[in-house]
């Protein structure tokens, strides 16, 4: 894909901020650094494609901030090569980040014109995501066990049906709370039966809704 060049220096100015901002992963900032976010937000906000903020990307939903998406990147401690699930695909936008780590990626959306949309367009942009369109609560009991779940909505009760798709050692990321009162979580699934959870601070999502909206 040939871009735009004024967006080069944009992002390379992007990823000094996130790294000055206090992300360290360089596999997490190397991402970033090839992932054209211009594409992944409305025409009309373009321009503001590598502002650290969150856009609106129609359906009441956004793209999440940079800096929100690669600290969940960071905090998933990738490799390269893990199964992944992805709970709200929205843009696609921590999708396509997720796939430059080099991990297999499952994303799950509820919203029909989203789903849709989305889907198509990281299969032009050349990323290889299995998109799928249902309910996150749920997740993906056919493709089960997952070595990282990240949630991109906020969720105000625990998956625990989502719990139960991590392999034991796995990790999901995890914002939980109620209404615009979201923190941030790394959960461990450390046994069949036992989980260990830490803080990762407060965060800003739209909420983790339930269903399949037509
Ligand atoms: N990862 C996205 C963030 C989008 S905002 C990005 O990089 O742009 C969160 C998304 O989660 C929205 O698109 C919303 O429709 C979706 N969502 C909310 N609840 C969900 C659920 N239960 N299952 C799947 N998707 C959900």
């Amino acid at each position: 894909m040939k871009e735009e060049a004024i967006y080069i220096p944009r992002r390379k100015r992007l990823v000094e901020e996130l790294a000055q901002k206090g992300i360290t992963d360089k596999m997490t900032l190397d991402a970033i650094s090839r992932v054209p976010r211009q594409c992944f937000v409305d025409i009309t906000f373009a321009n503001m494609a590598y502002e650290d903020k969150a856009l609106p990307i129609g359906h009441g939903q956004t793209i999440s901030q940079p800096f929100t998406v690669a600290k969940q990147t960071e905090n998933l401690r990738l490799k390269g090569g893990e199964k992944v699930l992805e709970i709200g695909t929205g843009s696609g936008y921590q999708a396509a980040v997720l796939a430059e780590c080099g991990v297999e990626l499952f994303s799950i959306e509820r919203q029909v014109p989203l789903y849709a949309a989305t889907k198509k367009k990281l299969t032009d942009l050349g990323y290889t995501i299995r998109c799928v369109l249902g309910d996150g609560f749920e997740g993906l009991p056919n493709h089960a066990p997952f070595d990282r779940i990240i949630v991109t909505a906020g969720a105000a009760e625990l998956p625990e049906k989502l719990l139960r798709q991590l392999k034991i050692g796995g990790l999901m990321i995890l914002p939980f709370g109620s209404g615009k009162n979201l923190e941030m979580y790394r959960i461990e699934r450390v046994s069949d039966v036992d989980f260990k959870s830490e803080k990762l601070g407060p965060c800003a999502f739209v909420p983790m809704l339930k269903g399949i909206n037509h």
